[in-house]
């Protein structure tokens, strides 16, 4: 049990909860209850509740939409720190588009689109927030964060610093700031001049696609695996005869076998279950390992 009191002096009772489900927090609606869960709105809130969980010992993580998140059935033992409506302001001057690590990624997306600024088409549709997509180097339909990125602002060591593009070191869905642990407060991107309406044409066409390839009316985590080099993960599974299989409620998506489904009442286990038969069948038929690309948290 953690002592809220612990965080009284800096949040508002509205941003402390505690036993917090997390299935409320997660688009694949599974997970148990986060000991507590902070709901910062100002940087130096996020650093404070950061300073005050390793004063006392307390694990953390940072999360922001739980779009790419598999949390345990057990819950988190330790301290949430949720990023988002309440540090959620994008603004555009120029062809710079800023916006805070709590953002819907297709806030800033559409916000570009409002001043005409082309670049960021592929991002209207990812479900996240704008620190997961920096922190994740998300991407679709040909982009990535990394092509946008100018600069990202971090809390690394309890202090706030600006990374280049280079020194956040993207990877496909991975970076330097995911693999040090650095927590992103605010993102720039550059993008450049267009026109509305291709934007918009561009921006719908990449939508409807989604809307007819993938199973974006059930709960998932978007694709469960990173693109294996040279393959789809989607094309392994469905070549290893699991379209549609399921173990309780966790299912491989009839639509698009790269997506893991709650099909209804899944739990979280049986989610993990699924995707170990799913890479042990993969490996048998075609000998490629599959890796996740969704996010464990908590006590499994
Ligand atoms: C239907 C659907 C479609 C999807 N399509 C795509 C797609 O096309 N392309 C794609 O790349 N992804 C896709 N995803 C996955 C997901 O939306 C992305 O990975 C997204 O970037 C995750 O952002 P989030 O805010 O939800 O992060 P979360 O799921 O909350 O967290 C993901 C990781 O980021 C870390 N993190 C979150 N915020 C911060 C922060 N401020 N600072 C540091 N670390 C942070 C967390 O600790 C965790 O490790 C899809 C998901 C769904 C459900």
């Amino acid at each position: 049990m953690i002592d809220a009191r612990l965080f009284e002096a800096v949040f508002s009772p509205d941003k402390i909860r505690l036993d917090e489900p997390m299935s409320a927090h997660t688009t694949f609606r599974t997970g148990g209850s986060a000991d507590i869960m902070l709901l910062p709105s100002e940087t130096e809130e996020i650093a404070r509740a950061a300073e005050i969980c390793g004063e006392n010992g307390i694990p953390y993580c940072i999360i922001g939409n739980g779009s790419n998140l598999l949390v345990a059935d057990k819950g988190i033992r330790g301290a949430v720190i949720k990023l988002g409506r309440g540090f959620s302001k994008v603004s555009v001057s120029g062809c710079t588009v800023a916006a805070q690590a709590g953002a819907l990624l297709s806030s800033a997306a559409n916000a570009a689109l409002k001043h005409s600024l082309k670049g960021m088409e592929f991002a209207s549709g990812i479900p996240g927030s704008v620190g997961g997509a920096v922190c994740m180097n998300a991407g679709a339909y040909g982009g990535e964060m990394k092509d946008v990125v100018k600069e990202v602002k971090v809390l690394c060591g309890g202090r706030v610093k600006s990374l280049s593009n280079a020194e956040a070191g993207f990877v496909y869905r991975s970076s330097r700031i995911m693999q040090e642990g650095m927590i992103v407060l605010e993102m720039s991107a550059e993008l450049e001049e267009g026109s509305y309406d291709e934007i918009k044409a561009l921006m719908d066409d990449l939508n409807e696609r989604r809307r007819t390839k993938q199973p974006v009316d059930k709960p998932s985590a978007g694709s469960t695996f990173k693109r294996p080099e040279g393959n789809f993960a989607g094309r392994l599974i469905e070549e290893a005869g699991l379209r549609g299989f399921s173990v309780g409620g966790a299912q491989v998506s009839e639509k698009h076998c790269g997506f893991v489904i709650n099909k209804g009442g899944a739990s979280s286990s049986d989610i993990i279950e699924l995707i170990d038969i799913i890479k042990k069948r993969v490996f048998e038929s075609s000998g490629i390992m599959l890796e996740e690309e969704v996010r464990k948290i908590g006590e499994f």
